[in-house]
């Protein structure tokens, strides 16, 4: 491939690509003697089917390739020859989706060089990294062998997949970069509790040197509030905020209500408007209280948002704990850092479950494997266009213009009709046709 690196710092489409290409190469190829499709083109193949939200792209493609010689399969995508579904399903299941895990390292190293990661520090100079898993396929007839057994007591039985897809947020900022999933493969007898706590100390343990060497806080649900994934954490020298709700956390609500009585709570109050009603935030923290009902308990630092309205009417209310130390300055920082990983369901996983990133493609499910890496792939093209949205002033320009799904249709017809010798030159056609100008400021 010619070149693929900016001249600007910044990551490029074709840049990205490259990056599969070095991983496809690499992934074990159970064949032997010549073969027509490599690897590559299985890995590519999928991939063009995720980023151009199309399940026709390479039956297009293919169409094209007959009518000109030449397609978008080979020009922008840089395969070689265009796979069969079948082929794709056959060359892609026996391999370990881990195997791609250097591609999401490798942008978010890139995001760093080029000062990209800058907007993202949010407390005291830490990343906030969202941690939440998601079931991303359930089946009553389709399985494989990594599928989780689920027997119902009407002795239905479902088959899933489930992953923590962790991703880097900031509040207030629309765009979370994923982070490499942690695929759950359960064990017998495995609560969905233990088997994610399990996923997420795994992802830590993997993760952790680098994650500490950017500067990161963990942010999670309330079932990610326990010792040990706590313990995980620090250990890794992480920090984090958690949701920290009163039923699961007895001995630490029972510190709590003797502070409230003997009046050791901090509190802060602020007062603002919002359309035509008045508000209070009223905060309440609190250092050195236990997460559980042992001599070895980690000390956690605790806080919660109550927010009444004029009315009366309490409009939202939740807790945190943290190991950072909470001051009068800093209170409302974590707790908004606290509430952002909601952000994760609508920026995230959501995006991939309902708008077009269809983790479960009808590619079929594969015996072994087939499942998760074509969820990995998604989420790559989901990170591909975050990178772009980013990074490309162009793709930025033709976002911000056209409504997500004109831009997917568009994308989708011309790469049908036309064959583009570069995501640049798809763009560039598209600008014109719309006559927006780029702002290579930013
Ligand atoms: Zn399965």
């Amino acid at each position: 491939m010619s070149h693929p690196f900016s001249q600007t710092g910044k990551l490029t489409f074709d840049e990205l690509l490259h990056q599969i290409h070095i991983v496809s190469e690499q992934l074990p190829d159970l064949r032997s003697g010549d073969v027509t499709y490599k690897m590559l083109d299985a890995a590519l193949g999928a991939f063009s089917i995720f980023f151009t939200q199309s399940p026709s792209f390479l039956d297009f493609q293919r169409t094209l390739e007959k009518a000109k010689g030449s397609s978008n399969a080979q020009t922008l995508f840089k395969m070689v020859n265009i796979p069969s579904d079948n082929h794709i399903r056959n060359l892609l299941d026996p391999v370990e989706a881990s195997h791609f895990n250097p591609i999401y390292r490798y942008v978010i190293e890139r995001f760093q060089q080029s000062g990209q990661l800058e907007p993202y520090r949010y407390i005291n100079g830490d990343l906030l990294v969202a941690l939440d898993g998601t079931q991303y396929f359930a089946s009553s007839k389709i399985c494989c062998r990594n599928c989780k057994v689920t027997e119902h007591k009407n002795g239905k039985i479902t088959y899933s997949h489930a992953a923590i897809t962790p991703v880097i947020l900031v509040p207030d900022n629309p765009r979370v970069l994923p982070l490499e999933p942690e695929f759950m493969t359960p064990q017998d007898g495995d609560e969905k509790q233990d088997c994610e706590n399990k996923a997420a100390k795994r992802w830590l343990i993997q993760q952790g040197s680098r994650l500490k060497e950017l500067g990161v806080t963990i942010l999670g649900d309330d079932l990610y509030c326990k010792h040990p994934v706590c313990e995980a954490i620090l250990k890794e020298g992480l920090n984090f905020i958690l949701t920290c709700k009163p039923d699961s956390h007895k001995t630490l609500y029972e510190w709590i209500d003797y502070l409230e009585k003997t009046k050791g709570l901090q509190e802060v109050e602020i007062q603002y408007h919002k359309g035509k009603h008045h508000y209070i935030d009223k905060y309440r923290f609190t250092s050195d209280v236990p997460l559980r009902d042992t001599k070895d308990s980690l000390k956690v630092s605790w806080c919660e948002l109550t927010t009444v309205r004029d009315d009366g009417k309490v409009t939202y209310h939740n807790s945190f704990a943290t190991n950072h130390t909470i001051t009068n300055e800093n209170i409302v920082k974590i707790v908004k850092a606290g509430r952002a990983r909601w952000k994760i369901e609508n920026e995230n996983n959501n995006t991939l479950k309902t708008k077009g990133y269809h983790l479960t493609h009808n590619f079929g499910h594969g015996k072994e494997n087939l499942s998760t890496v074509m969820a990995t792939l998604n989420l790559l093209a989901f990170l591909f266009h975050t990178t772009l949205e980013l990074m490309d002033s162009q793709y930025q320009a033709i976002r911000n213009y056209l409504p997500r799904k004109t831009f997917f249709d568009d994308i989708r017809a011309l790469t049908r009709y036309m064959c583009f010798n570069s995501l640049d030159e798809l763009l560039s056609f598209m600008m014109k046709g719309l006559e927006l100008e780029a702002d290579d400021t930013g």
